[in-house]
């Protein structure tokens, strides 16, 4: 099934310039939907970890139902206030802006194997964010995968050393 044809283009959003990629024409369909966590799910049926990590709020729509889908547990990474306990958290710059995502502070032990599943990795910002906080607690990030990958702001790039794999590739 073709997964290109149920992303929407949708041109100067959030700001003028940035050509955004909708994904909710996607989650309305179906067989697109199952079809994108299966593929998802698929680059890690191999690989040993403990935990899937995304962040709000379409890292939490791939990455539940990928971590459900390989029996795994799902640690959510959110904008500032709204996580209940204690936190650890971490500022980073945006493709647009700039932005603080925050994590329990128990939410990863030391050792613990952990990969990163979002919708998108476009300069890969907020990605290394969560590594970085990943890390400082004491986890290994042992893959990543994402549903879209904008090639050309070679996001890649910044995560370099770790090992990255994307469906849908522009
Ligand atoms: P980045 O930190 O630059 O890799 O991008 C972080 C997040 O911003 C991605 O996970 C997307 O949810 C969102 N995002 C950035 N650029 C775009 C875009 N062109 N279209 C849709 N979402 C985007």
């Amino acid at each position: 099934m073709n997964l290109y044809a149920l992303v929407r283009d949708v041109k100067d959003f959030p700001k003028e310039g940035i050509l955004f990629k909708d994904i909710t024409t996607l989650l309305q369909d179906g067989e697109g939907l199952s079809e994108s966590i299966d593929q998802i799910a698929a680059h890690l049926e191999n690989v040993e970890f403990d935990s899937v990590v995304g962040p709000e709020a379409r890292g939490f729509i791939f990455g539940v139902p990928t971590a459900y889908k390989l029996k795994k547990g799902f640690i959510p990474v959110r904008k500032p206030g709204k996580l209940p306990y204690q936190c650890v958290s971490q500022t980073y710059d945006l493709e647009y802006g700039s932005s603080t995502i925050e994590m329990h502070i128990d939410a990863i032990q030391k050792g613990q194997k952990v990969v990163i599943v979002d919708d998108l990795l476009a300069t890969g910002g907020t990605t290394k964010a969560m590594i970085d906080l990943i890390e400082r607690m004491g986890g290994e990030v042992v893959k990543i995968v994402f549903l879209i990958e904008l090639e050309f702001l070679k996001g890649r790039e910044l995560l370099k050393g770790y090992e990255i794999e994307s469906i849908l590739k522009y």
